[in-house]
């Protein structure tokens, strides 16, 4: 532990690092990644367990900002992503600039369903040159096996339009697995961890304080990259170097998710579009497997309109509602005896005017210190390449007072977080 004048106690011991990554969700983990794919020398610690926050409660839907184009403008942040998906595909088949091939993807496609009176809209913004080639009107003989029980029931026939996207959907644990695996040793683990001034380089830059379970450790790093989502800003407010700096600032946008476990099948895979006026789906809804695998049951993972209008909801309300929802849209599926869950959770993104969704992936240098924020698992090979522009140089010459390996002898390995999906039982 530093003391109040940031000297440390005796016991602390002194490590110096080129790259220390703080925050292993998909952030950390696809820059260290990258980044040693690259040359550079690169630790990651994390906090709690690695894909804790965001990541895990991710849908992992890969996609390249169609929905945010809807009202039928293709804004920057649809441009902006529109390459992810592709991006993401290479890396999955060996041919990217991070192998993926041990991802396990939940769904080749991703749909969106448009019912009702909002099909005209969407035929205007099918009809614009810009999103050409990025969405197919599926015939009701290709629907996913999802819809089939609907197509042969006489009464619950599914009504409106069936899209295929060229979005797609990871399975969340696999691919953190498949990032960390090949660096063990350079994935580490902290009771707690901060950032303050290191004595080492006149307080003018950052250094890493790391409480290990064998004690503290000082880390004097060249490039600190701060991945730590929602803890970047606790990190940057911890931080007080001898001049003022233009600290980025956050935002959060609350959600209230839904899960529920249920005997259905063929899992579900799409956007539900409704009759507002707004850009986000009525249901944005991704399936995920059981954790104790019992036959035909899958986890329905439940966000869109329904979780951003549902955060001053309690959990009973919030469930009635999806409920509600779900059994109006497909009536098809038995839900008599789906078990329920909901949960709060903040996407943490870069301070913008309105609570506006960023358009990229965010990363601002703060001396010694890079402040990112993906603000979406697609943007991370957005992400990839803006750190790789901004890193100056591979190996700084400095003299580690301690390799990986000798840390990784004071701290642990970091663990994996579990998806907060297998909470239900
Ligand atoms: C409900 C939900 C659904 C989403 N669905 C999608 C989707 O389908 N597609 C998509 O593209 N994007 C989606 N997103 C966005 C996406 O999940 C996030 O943009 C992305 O996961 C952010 O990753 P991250 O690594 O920056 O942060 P996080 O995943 O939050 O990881 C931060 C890590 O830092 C650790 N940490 C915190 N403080 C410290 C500290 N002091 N020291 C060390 N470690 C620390 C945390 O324990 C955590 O492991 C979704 C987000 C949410 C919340």
């Amino acid at each position: 532990m530093s003391t109040a004048d940031n000297r440390p106690h005796d016991n602390t011991r002194m490590a110096s690092a080129h790259t220390v990554i703080v925050g292993g969700g998909i952030a950390g983990l696809w820059l260290l990644n990258r980044l040693s794919s690259c040359g550079h020398d690169v630790l990651l610690l994390e906090k709690n367990a690695l894909g804790n926050h965001q990541t895990l409660a991710s849908q992992g839907i890969i996609h390249g900002g169609l929905k945010y184009a809807l009202n039928g403008v293709l804004s920057p942040a649809s441009s902006a992503i529109a390459d992810m998906p592709a991006r993401w595909r290479a890396c999955l088949e060996g041919r990217g600039e991070i192998d993926l091939r041990d991802t396990r993807v939940l769904s080749e496609h991703y749909y969106m369903w448009s019912t009702g009176s909002v099909r005209s809209r969407l035929k205007t913004f099918l009809g614009s040159k810009a999103l050409r080639g990025r969405i197919d009107t599926l015939d009701p003989a290709d629907y996913p096996a999802f819809f089939s029980e609907g197509l042969r029931s006489r009464t619950d026939t599914p009504q409106g339009t069936l899209y295929r996207l060229s979005d797609f959907v990871l399975d969340t644990p696999s691919l953190l697995q498949n990032l960390a695996r090949p660096w063990q040793d350079r994935v580490l683990q902290g009771v707690d961890i901060r950032i303050s001034a290191d004595q080492q380089k006149n307080n003018s830059a950052a250094c890493v304080h790391v409480e290990g379970l064998h004690g503290p450790v000082n880390i004097s790093a060249a490039h600190i990259i701060l991945c730590a989502g929602e803890g970047n800003e606790a990190l940057l407010a911890d931080w007080q170097p001898s001049e003022p700096l233009n600290k980025p600032l956050m935002q959060r946008r609350p959600l209230h998710m839904v899960c529920v476990r249920v005997r259905h099948p063929a899992p579900a895979y799409l956007h539900c579009i409704g009759d507002s006026i707004g850009m986000t789906p009525r249901l944005t809804i991704t399936s995920h497997p059981c954790h104790d695998g019992r036959n035909g049951e899958w986890i329905w993972y439940i966000g869109g309109e329904l979780a951003e209008s549902g955060v001053h909801l309690d959990g009973a309300s919030q469930q009635a509602r999806a409920k509600a929802e779900l059994t109006t849209l497909f009536p098809w599926v038995n839900f008599t005896s789906a078990i329920w869950h909901s949960f709060m959770i903040n996407r943490a993104e870069p301070r913008i005017a309105d609570l506006q969704r960023p358009d990229n992936a965010f990363v601002s240098i703060c001396a010694n210190v890079m402040v990112c924020w993906p603000t979406k698992l697609s943007l991370c090979p957005n992400l990839g390449d803006r750190v790789v522009e901004l890193l100056p140089d591979k190996f700084s010459g400095l003299r580690h007072a301690m390799q990986g390996s000798e840390l990784a002898s004071l701290l642990t390995t970091a663990d994996h977080a579990y998806p907060p999906w297998e909470k239900i039982r």
